[in-house]
């Protein structure tokens, strides 16, 4: 069984083709990695069951429960395809866009999407490539779109199009979305994350399709969805900043601010929330990162995320052990500093005055005054553990659960490492339980103090109203 990571912060990283053998994956896991994603905008469903089974392999050769997030690709719109790998766009130039065209070329290219050519209007901008190619609309036909183009680039087949600031009522699960959806909850995944979600009926959309088979994450990368942040984020499971997208949808200047606010108001409502997207983009291609990467990373774990998340560097870099180790140590070295934890505390969420919120303030309370080792929350449904980790408290929080779903979710969850157990009955058993595993998994010493947390009757989700405080007794 592995011992615990002296590490409250995640690491998510993705799987693609650099990643997907079996040695690389135990390797990125064993180098710290807690959360793995299968990205369905790339790979088949051969690729990702294969990686998929073999996370579900190093899971129980190291048994510690790992989470698997399957990320749907959304409504991302595609221009056509060209001959050429890529064609030459001048500034100046005039560029059409067409509804319906095979093949284009310097002067022209595909734009299957009905809904661009009914939302978009004389004046708006359209950004391809990742927003690197910028076009004006100067004149909108039925079935034509002619632009300007505002800076140079080379353009290849299938490149995406962004279309800032303007409002496209979009089903948020594509065709393609439901065949994802329905392959990846039948691998079993433990979380959904769902792309470019504009407005709260997109979340409760998803939630109604996906039930309780898996938990939801939802990526913010549209402004629209920004509109109605306090209403998705009451509504979701977990938040992801999803900086990619977001960036080329609002300017660059701007992602700092939004992604505070976003983590301030994920905080302030207790909601999970990850940081996504070139974090160590220089990895790619680089051994080492650059200052301003470390310093990006350590800037999200300041502010109190749940966890930080590894895309292209894990997915296609050439470096991705060294990434995931390098994301380690900064997170390790940040949570060292006597400012993580006064910050922490300045930013805690507000106290709901429920039982379970109370018992789970009181908890972190008596953990930092009289120095306690680990929280020992026994829980069904994750719940009692995800609030005491909301509360950020200064102890690492160590999970005992039942259920093998609620032990694999948690693995996302700030401080938290998660064991399964057997029901437990009795309150001799719960007590011998905790320090069996504290003291198997390196959380106590003799003389240490742990503070459990649990319901009783015991197997009552929803019964949190027990604390205990127990002394290790072992050498
Ligand atoms: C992003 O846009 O930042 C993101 C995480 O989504 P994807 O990798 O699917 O583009």
């Amino acid at each position: 069984m592995i011992e615990q990571r002296h590490r409250f912060a995640k690491i998510i990283a993705t799987i693609g083709p650099q990643s997907s053998d079996f040695s690389t994956i135990e390797n990125l896991f064993l180098n710290g990695v807690d959360v793995f994603r299968l990205n369905f905008s790339h790979g088949t469903h051969n690729h990702h069951s294969a990686a998929f089974e073999s996370i579900r392999q190093i899971e129980s050769k190291h048994q510690c429960p790992i989470a698997i997030v399957g990320d749907l690709q959304g409504p991302k719109f595609r221009i056509g395809e060209f001959n050429e790998s890529f064609v030459s766009l001048k500034e100046n130039q005039t560029f059409d866009l067409c509804y319906s065209l095979g093949i284009g070329d310097h002067t022209k290219v595909g734009l299957p999407h009905q809904e661009l050519f009914t939302a978009l209007h004389e004046g708006d901008f359209i950004y391809l490539r990742d927003g690197l190619i910028k076009l004006q609309i100067i004149k909108k036909d039925d079935d034509i779109l002619k632009t300007r183009v505002l800076n140079h680039g080379d353009l290849g087949s299938k490149q995406g199009v962004n279309v800032p600031g303007v409002y496209i009522p979009l089903n948020v699960l594509t065709p393609k979305d439901h065949e994802d959806l329905e392959f990846a909850l039948a691998l079993g995944v433990d979380w959904i994350a769902l792309s470019f979600v504009q407005i709260p009926k997109d979340v409760q959309q998803a939630k109604t399709l996906i039930q309780d088979k898996a938990k939801i994450i939802v990526k913010l990368e549209k402004p629209k969805a920004i509109q109605s942040l306090e209403h998705i984020v009451k509504i979701s499971d977990a938040i992801m900043i999803a900086r990619g997208d977001l960036g080329i949808e609002i300017p660059p200047e701007n992602v700092p601010i939004v992604q505070r606010q976003i983590i301030r108001t994920c905080r302030r409502l207790s909601k999970p929330v990850i940081v996504a997207t070139q974090m160590l983009e220089s990895m790619t291609h680089s051994p080492s990162p650059t200052r301003a990467e470390v310093s990006d990373v350590a800037t999200a774990i300041y502010e109190g995320v749940d966890g930080v998340m590894l895309s292209g560097e894990t997915a296609m870099g050439e470096y991705p052990l060294k990434a995931a180790e390098m994301m380690d140590k900064i997170i390790k070295r940040v949570e060292q500093d006597p400012l993580y934890k006064k910050n922490l505390h300045h930013m805690q969420p507000k106290l709901l005055y429920t039982i379970s919120d109370s018992m789970a303030a009181a908890a972190r309370e008596i953990s930092s005054s009289i120095s306690v080792s680990v929280i020992i929350p026994f829980t069904e449904t994750g719940d009692t553990a995800i609030r005491i980790s909301t509360q950020r408290p200064s102890s690492p929080i160590l999970s005992l659960t039942p259920s093998l779903k609620t032990s694999r979710f948690l693995a996302m969850i700030w401080g938290i490492r998660s064991v399964m157990i057997n029901q437990i009955s009795a309150m001799d058993d719960m007590i011998y339980t905790s320090h069996t595993i504290a003291k198997k998994l390196n959380y106590v010493q003799l003389g240490d103090l742990m503070t459990i947390v649990a319901g009783m009757p015991f197997g009552q989700a929803g019964m949190t109203n027990l604390i205990r405080i127990e002394k290790c007794t072992t050498e």
